[in-house]
């Protein structure tokens, strides 16, 4: 059993480390979140290293990283910049790997080598107001008229639909199905007509616009989707491991720089006449974050190991999703916890990390739902 990054791993984590210790400071991260806005000028620097290719194979002009690369990508990134790290799962990862699994070859030529260049973004729409977790009961529906298909309904939690050029959208092709029949993806521009969409307001993750989207009419060409008609379900499905160790990847990214953050601070603050790192219940917090991350780190491994190798691992990666999720959530708490009334000031980054952690325990599936996938499966 092999606990190690091989060579490659470790020399692009270093570089990409590098790189966004140069491009990504703690000001440019602060200064996305305050102003609301997706970080264009870096996801322009990381296209020009070719760090957006990552996910897309060499012959469609990426790098043809593995789950593990991808894993440890994330992982960097989160650390230095969670919600760009979300961006770059939800603009660049969902769309790449829908297209290379079950896009057509014309789509794979024409798409994957401009979303490695950084030419075009996507978001991706499946939540409606009344199907969150049972997202297979959506009910925008879209029906073949000749040679377009017309889509009438309402998305909602859409995110970076406001920077997408396309949105996977799904919505139902057959209503006589069985609901998780039915389904199929498709690829929407955003400026057809009868397309609107309203952004919302929200707690964290601030950089990342989230939407609902008004569909009235739209009309878009019979070919304008993504896999075959009906089917759109089992595209989900079946990218559901790499996609849970993405989201792991970043939760471990983002809980270490909570840790790494708290370390600094209780070594520095000193009360009672002694560092604050020095009382035994500081510690206590300091060696239960160190204990979880290390953990979730572990598991979030096993997982993207399994997802190369192509074993199943439904339990796995939801293991590594929630225990990753949980674990960013209650080192972002202890941070905040540790730094007193600090961590409560906008000027302190304690704070975002409180705000942007509460989205991992929904997005990708809630802890709920979580938890009932590793059930269903342990009691199989
Ligand atoms: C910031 C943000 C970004 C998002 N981005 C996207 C995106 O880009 N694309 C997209 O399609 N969606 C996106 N979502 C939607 C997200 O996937 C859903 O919010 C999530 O799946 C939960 O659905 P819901 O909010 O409707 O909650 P509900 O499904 O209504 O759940 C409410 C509560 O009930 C619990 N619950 C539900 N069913 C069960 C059950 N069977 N057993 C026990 N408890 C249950 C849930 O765990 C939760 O605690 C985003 C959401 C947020 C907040």
């Amino acid at each position: 059993m092999d606990f190690e990054l091989n060579d490659n791993q470790r020399a692009m984590r270093d570089a990409l480390r590098q790189f966004l210790t140069r491009e990504c400071p703690i000001e440019y991260v602060r200064e996305c979140d305050e102003q609301e806005r997706f970080p264009v000028e870096l996801f322009d620097k990381l296209a020009k290293q070719g760090w957006l290719g990552l996910p897309i194979s060499e012959e469609y002009g990426g790098t043809g990283g593995s789950c593990t690369d991808i894993a440890v990508f994330l992982e960097e990134f989160a650390w230095h910049f969670e919600a760009g790290a979300n961006c770059y799962y939800t603009s660049v990862i969902i769309a790449a790997d829908a297209i290379a699994h079950f896009g057509t070859e014309e789509q794979k030529k024409t798409l994957l080598p401009k979303i490695a260049r950084g030419e075009i973004r996507f978001a991706f729409s499946l939540s409606e107001p009344n199907s969150g977790s049972d997202a297979a009961s959506l009910k925008t529906r879209a029906v073949l008229e000749g040679n377009e298909w017309v889509i009438n309904g309402q998305k909602m939690f859409c995110s970076c639909a406001q920077v997408a050029d396309y949105i996977l959208l799904m919505a139902r092709s057959d209503v006589d199905a069985p609901k998780h029949d039915g389904i199929t993806m498709f690829l929407l521009d955003p400026k057809t007509p009868g397309v609107e969409i309203r952004r919302l307001k929200k707690l964290g993750l601030k950089p990342m616009d989230l939407n609902e989207i008004f569909l009235t009419d739209v009309r878009i060409p019979k070919d304008s989707l993504i896999g075959e008609v009906n089917r759109g379900w089992r595209n989900v499905l079946k990218t559901l491991d790499y996609e849970r160790c993405c989201l792991s990847a970043v939760n471990v990214g983002a809980a270490q720089s909570c840790l790494d953050k708290s370390l600094t601070y209780t070594k520095e603050r000193q009360q009672f006449g002694q560092r604050i790192a020095d009382f035994q219940l500081t510690r206590a917090k300091l060696a239960d974050m160190e204990m979880e991350i290390d953990a979730a780190r572990l598991l979030l491994y096993r997982s993207a190991n399994l997802v190369d190798r192509h074993i199943p691992n439904n339990k796995q990666s939801a293991i590594a999703n929630l225990a990753s999720s949980e674990t960013y959530m209650r080192a972002a708490l202890n941070g905040m916890r540790m730094m007193g009334g600090w961590g409560y000031l906008m000027e302190f980054d304690m704070q975002r990390h409180y705000r942007d952690a509460k989205l991992a325990e929904i997005g990708g599936g809630t802890s709920e739902i979580l938890r009932i996938v590793i059930s269903r499966e342990m009691l199989r």
